[in-house]
């Protein structure tokens, strides 16, 4: 369970994939602690901000996994109205349309409906996330040579989850309420990407308008 979304109500929580737990007692674990504690004064630019001694590649990763986490209990709450009938291409707004490719095990673009899109995204997540070699979760175990640049291809992805989210599913979000709770979520993750530049502005800008209201 996410720190961030420990407050979502449970009756809507309905998980497309399973959550990645971070190990109690870890480091990594006090980590998310201390960014919680911090997230809770609601300063995002110093929530966001690398801790006084600690590895970037494991704040990158112990943050990514949240994001993950809470993309996927985000997307969970409205994947009754996600459907291939509703969203035949995954899309965020009239003017981007994305193809699944994952660059290795799929090359050609695979034009297909939202839900099947965001399925091959968080199973693709997922398994990056669940690999030992690149999210090491034992200590003194390294993080890849490019460790970052696999993050930024994760992240990358991760955003379009929440631009669809928001392109196509505000109306839902709000009949549960959850919106307090997506827009919280996107800022936080907002503010992360901007601190260590984790994601290309161009491909940002299906959110451009929102992204420039949150960061002022
Ligand atoms: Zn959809």
């Amino acid at each position: 369970m996410s720190f961030f979304l420990s407050g979502l109500r449970a009756s809507n929580t309905k998980t497309v994939k399973h959550l990645k737990k971070i190990p109690e007692g870890s480091h990594q674990h006090d980590m998310m602690k201390h960014a919680a504690a911090t997230l809770g004064s609601g300063n995002l630019k110093l929530a966001v901000q690398l801790p006084d001694g600690e590895d970037l590649n494991e704040w990158i990763a112990v943050n990514t996994v949240d994001f993950f986490n809470q993309i996927n209990m985000l997307y969970g709450t409205i994947t009754a109205h996600c459907t291939t009938e509703s969203c035949p291409v995954m899309s965020a707004g009239p003017k981007y349309e994305y193809h699944w490719a994952d660059g290795t095990t799929v090359k050609k673009p695979i034009k297909c409906s939202a839900p099947k899109y965001i399925d091959y995204l968080m199973t693709w997540v997922q398994e990056q996330l669940d690999d030992e070699n690149i999210f090491p979760s034992k200590i003194g175990v390294s993080f890849p040579r490019n460790f970052i640049t696999i993050a930024k291809t994760i992240l990358k992805r991760l955003f379009r989850v929440y631009a669809h989210v928001y392109h196509a599913h505000f109306q839902h979000v709000i009949d549960l309420t959850e919106e307090a709770h997506l827009n919280t979520s996107f800022k936080h993750f907002i503010y992360f990407v901007h601190e260590f530049n984790l994601i290309e502005k161009r491909e940002l800008s299906p959110m451009q308008e929102l992204i420039e209201k949150m960061m002022r």
